[in-house]
């Protein structure tokens, strides 16, 4: 095992070969003594637009796993703006600490003052361990940040939204498998009944669908159960229901090898983030084992699509008929994996990529 020290060295002097791997733009580290602020924020590509991305807070064992997480998670959102044809970069920041005992006003407030030097080209929002109360402290020292109050000119809580485009992109691939886009009378699988798991199932109830349900919080359980008619399972043993479609919506990483043996389902649609453990690997055990997989990046941008409404004067409704357009989107990735032989995964990563270069050539022309 490698000491504390010798990571630090090592990610002092790959800096360049991490931020060059992936062909990131800029990072910047910001250090405040006084309030213990450590934070990264990370700007992969602003081709688009400016780099928008939340602020994690967590209590990362040390430097070199907040570098790799800031680099990995920056990166997933160029992808998640560019395939939901938003005009905004990916970017994404990370504070070091515990954000039950060491985050404070002053703290988000230094961090506002690091995001406004960055004059736009990083938008910033809450995530893990943030909350839209320290957006607004954020705020208090800049202009750039999403994710405000309703109140306030934000949009609010986007779980809604989130799941709406989850709802839209699994009909997309229903109609896919079966030709028809209908949920009526469809078993539904939907691992993790939290925000956007719970709203999900409002959206595929009313269209008649029948759920077995997981989750470790027995009163998000019950009250789905007697709500929506849902059958509830022992965690694990939701990837072995008779379900036709399968919802990931608690963790990344739970399609893998072992669960894709055991999943009987035709289509997987779900909110969570980083669903296939290994993208070419899963990916393409889906398509041997005739399972048809909704892209986790493109059809979860529902929250993203949320806060972009935010530029334009926040409206609910307008977010909700952008985010529909997830449906055609994933038609577009479905048609081109099915010219290529790419998997679907593959296939949005593609579109994502061509969409960033094909904007660059728009550009390079003098207006
Ligand atoms: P949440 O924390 O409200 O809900 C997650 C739920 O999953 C919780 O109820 C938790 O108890 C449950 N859970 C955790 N581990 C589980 C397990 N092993 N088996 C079954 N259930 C388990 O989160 P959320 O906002 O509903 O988001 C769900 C997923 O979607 C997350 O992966 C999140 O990153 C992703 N996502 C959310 C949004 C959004 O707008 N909220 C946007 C994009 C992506």
């Amino acid at each position: 095992m490698m000491e504390v020290s010798q990571v630090k060295n090592q990610l002092s002097t790959n800096l360049f070969e991490n931020l060059a791997e992936h062909d990131h733009e800029q990072i910047l580290v910001c250090n405040d003594n006084h309030t213990g602020l450590k934070a990264i924020i990370a700007i992969h590509n602003t081709v688009l637009g400016p780099g928008l991305g939340g602020t994690r807070m967590w209590n990362y064992n040390n430097e070199s796993e907040a570098m790799r997480d800031v680099l990995r998670l920056s990166r997933g959102m160029t992808y998640k703006a560019s395939i939901s044809g938003l005009n905004l970069g990916g970017a994404k920041a990370v504070i070091i600490g515990d954000a039950k005992t060491q985050k404070n006003e002053a703290l988000m407030r230094k961090f506002g003052r690091f995001v406004n030097n960055l004059a736009g080209k990083y938008v910033t929002a809450e995530d893990v361990g943030t909350t839209t109360q320290d957006m607004e402290y954020v705020n208090m020292e800049t202009d750039h940040v999403v994710g405000l109050p309703e109140g306030r000119g934000g949009g609010g809580d986007p779980s809604p939204v989130t799941a709406y485009g989850v709802y839209v992109g699994m009909k997309s691939a229903a109609n896919k498998r079966w030709g028809t886009d209908s949920l009526e009378g469809k078993k539904v699988a939907v691992m993790g009944i939290g925000k956007v798991g719970m709203h999900l199932l409002e959206f595929m109830h009313k269209e008649g669908a029948k759920f077995y349900i997981s989750d470790m919080n027995q009163e998000a359980l019950e009250f789905a159960a007697n709500k929506f008619g849902a059958t509830i399972v022992e965690n694990d043993a939701i990837y072995d229901t008779d379900a036709e479609i399968f919802a990931p919506c608690a963790l990344g990483g739970i399609i893998n090898t072992d669960t894709i043996g055991r999943l009987n389902c035709e289509v997987i649609a779900g909110a969570a983030n980083n669903q296939l453990e290994d993208e070419d690997i899963h990916g393409d055990m889906l398509v041997k084992k005739g399972i048809v997989y909704a892209p986790d990046f493109l059809i979860n941008a529902g929250g993203l699509i949320n806060v972009y409404s935010e530029y334009t004067g926040y409206n609910r409704e307008n977010a909700m008929r952008d985010t529909e357009r997830i449906y055609d989107t994933l038609n577009s990735i479905f048609k081109v994996s099915d010219e290529t032989g790419m998997h679907t995964q593959a296939a949005a990563t593609h579109l994502a990529e061509k969409r960033i270069k094909d904007i660059m050539h728009v550009q390079s022309t003098i207006s």
